[in-house]
């Protein structure tokens, strides 16, 4: 009869609360395989591009609520990637978290440097990743009462 259900686009907005757009801008497959699927089990929605200059489109054009960013990619680096994020006024106060080698410490400061607010250290922690993420946005989605 009459009435149609509504289709949702995602499961979190039939509990009154958008999901979190988290762009990943990663060009190794295994990490964003891992990233992606840490993430969407906390809740986030993902998107991911594989190079630098998809990521700058991407961010410019779905506005999303956190950027995980790798250093090492083809067209961008993760450097001149920040650099251009920050130019965008929309996207002034968006979190920038690079994701950086262990063994390459000098990319950190580089990176801060370039805009992002903050790295995380590859190989990515599956324990503690989705955390570490959270701490980085103005609203956490989930727990939090530990600080
Ligand atoms: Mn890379």
């Amino acid at each position: 009869m009459g009435k149609r259900q509504p289709v949702h686009p995602h499961p979190a907005v039939g509990k009154g609360r958008a999901a979190l757009k988290v762009l990943l801008i990663e060009d190794n497959e295994q990490n964003r395989y891992l990233a992606t699927f840490l993430l969407q089990k906390k809740g986030y929605e993902v998107l991911s591009v594989a190079d630098g200059l998809q990521g700058v489109e991407a961010a410019g054009k779905e506005r999303p609520a956190l950027i995980l960013l790798d250093i090492q990619l083809p067209t961008l680096d993760g450097y001149a990637v920040a650099r251009r994020l920050r130019e965008n006024p929309d996207l002034r106060e968006t979190p920038i978290v690079a994701v950086t080698s262990y063994a390459m410490a000098g990319d950190r400061e580089k990176a801060m440097e370039a805009g992002c607010n903050g790295y995380i250290e590859k190989p990515i922690n599956p324990d503690s990743f989705a955390d570490e993420i959270a701490r980085f946005l103005p609203g956490k989605p989930q727990g939090g009462s530990r600080e």
